[in-house]
């Protein structure tokens, strides 16, 4: 493009393809670097180099220079496929060839005694990353490309599962399938979806629906960050401190029994264009939370700051949904005039149960014993019977983590199917101006798993971290 383009690449949120969940297909709602990933990916992603005398020269992208020449400024090698493993015992180099992902793994690591520069690049190594990531993963994807006779692709069409897609399966042609092994792909979340719904047969209903963010203001994240960097810029502590986190969570729970014995969990990470990885958990319990104990679990209420001071700060900070409707019309939560996630809730003065779909908490009104309290608006301060706008959590996951936790109690069958579904809904993808394929009926067609599971697939520079990492 030339400086004066203007050209611009439009990501369409009312385009959701028929079948497919909103969520996965929302618009980003933050600013930030992530890749977009089109049919053709397969084609190699050369590197053409505009020379001084206008001269085009192309270069195949497995080259082991050329690359992030800011970074790189003193011509330093990237990734090649003969870097060998060294071992870390002797420091010496081994036979083993080493892996795109471990040679980038190492690449980010905050290493010892020794300053790593990439650290600091900010926007520049959110590029290099999600650029790189596209490189392992278009690896791992060849590999499997190429080896569909160890899957026994042929198998599938007997099986006649085309899992993406809606095809009639009596015409199917050439089938190149993407195994449930490889994580994220569809095959995988519909084998996630299918154990959910195994584990509602064996076990009944999930108690406890748990959505967890990472939050960048853990002093664990502030602590690792260098002089002037913000969470923003460093992707790859926001992701470590949160998988950490994320992991003593689901020991809190599962080991502790912090809710009684568990009898089997499931949850997936998520980052859904917000920039910040949060895991949905589901989680059954042997001895059900009986309606007169369910307000020890969860609340959605202010607590009393003279009593838990730290607590009162925790919900404040973080499990207040910013005032939207007539107070704040262009909230992001606002679909058509109304707050698409409930708010402001209905003041209850005892929780209610029975209901065919969420419980009602107990949110007492001012009148009833509640707190009015002041909400810090971007137009000022206002007062409001706070809650009303106080989203449900519990107070000893709070307060030990920190973070917005929301704890929601199952109690229908139709929110289940809808939660397991949720949970299990797949990779973030992007529709954008790309040109429908048209197919006609009868014609044989072939299922391209690899490439469907590629097609518009969205991946933020944060969530590609995770998986170098
Ligand atoms: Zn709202």
């Amino acid at each position: 493009m030339m400086p004066s383009d203007t050209h611009k690449i439009v990501i369409h949120a009312d385009k959701t393809p028929a079948g497919e969940h909103v969520r996965r297909l929302n618009v980003p709602t933050i600013d930030e670097v992530a890749i977009v990933i089109v049919r053709d990916q397969f084609q190699p992603r050369d590197i053409v180099l505009h020379r001084r005398n206008d001269q085009l020269t192309t270069f195949a992208e497995t080259h082991r220079c050329l690359q992030y020449p800011i970074i790189f400024w003193d011509g330093a090698d990237g990734y090649h496929f003969n870097v060998k493993m060294i071992d870390p015992v002797s420091g010496k180099e081994t036979n083993m060839k080493c892996s795109a992902r471990n040679y980038y793994s190492y690449r980010l690591m905050i290493q010892e005694n020794e300053d790593n520069h990439i650290l600091k690049c900010r926007q520049l190594v959110h590029q290099y990353i999600v650029d790189m990531y596209a490189k392992i993963k278009k690896a791992c994807l060849i590999f499997i490309r190429l080896n569909q006779t160890k899957l026994h692709s042929e198998e599938y069409v007997h099986l006649r599962d085309p899992v993406v897609n809606d095809a009639n399966t009596t015409n199917i042609g050439r089938l190149t399938i993407l195994p449930s092994s490889y994580t994220g792909s569809p095959r995988h979340m519909h084998e996630c979806a299918q154990d959910a719904i195994a584990y509602v047969h064996h076990y009944g209903r999930p108690e406890l629906f748990i959505t967890v963010t990472c939050n960048p203001a853990w002093d664990d994240i502030q602590q690792l960050l260098l002089p002037g960097q913000s969470p923003v810029d460093r992707h790859d502590i926001t992701a470590r401190v949160f998988r950490q986190k994320q992991k003593s969570l689901m020991d809190f729970m599962v080991k502790h029994e912090v809710f009684g014995s568990v009898h089997c969990w499931m949850y997936s990470v998520e980052w859904q264009k917000r920039g910040l990885p949060h895991a949905h958990i589901l989680i059954w319990l042997y001895n059900k939370i009986t309606s007169n104990k369910i307000d020890n679990v969860i609340c959605p209420e202010i607590p009393n700051a003279d009593v838990d001071k730290d607590l009162h700060e925790v919900v404040m900070k973080n499990m207040i949904h910013v005032p939207c409707g007539t107070l704040n019309p262009n909230s992001p939560c606002m679909i058509d005039g109304k707050c698409s996630k409930r708010y402001p809730r209905a003041l209850v003065s005892n929780t209610v149960t029975g209901n065919n779909g969420y419980p009602l908490y107990r949110r007492r009104s001012a009148e009833d014993g509640g707190k009015l309290a002041t909400i810090q608006m971007r137009n000022g301060d206002i007062e409001v019977d706070n809650n009303q706008w106080v989203v449900t959590y519990s107070p000893l996951l709070s307060k030990t983590y920190r973070a917005h936790i929301n704890v929601e109690y199952c109690n229908s069958i139709k929110s289940i199917k809808y939660i397991c579904k949720y949970v299990n809904k797949g990779s973030d993808m992007a529709v954008f101006g790309v040109q429908p394929e048209r197919s006609d009926r009868n014609a044989v067609i072939h299922i391209d798993e690899i490439a469907q599971y590629q097609a518009g697939r969205y991946i933020s520079s944060n969530e590609t971290v995770w998986p170098i990492l």
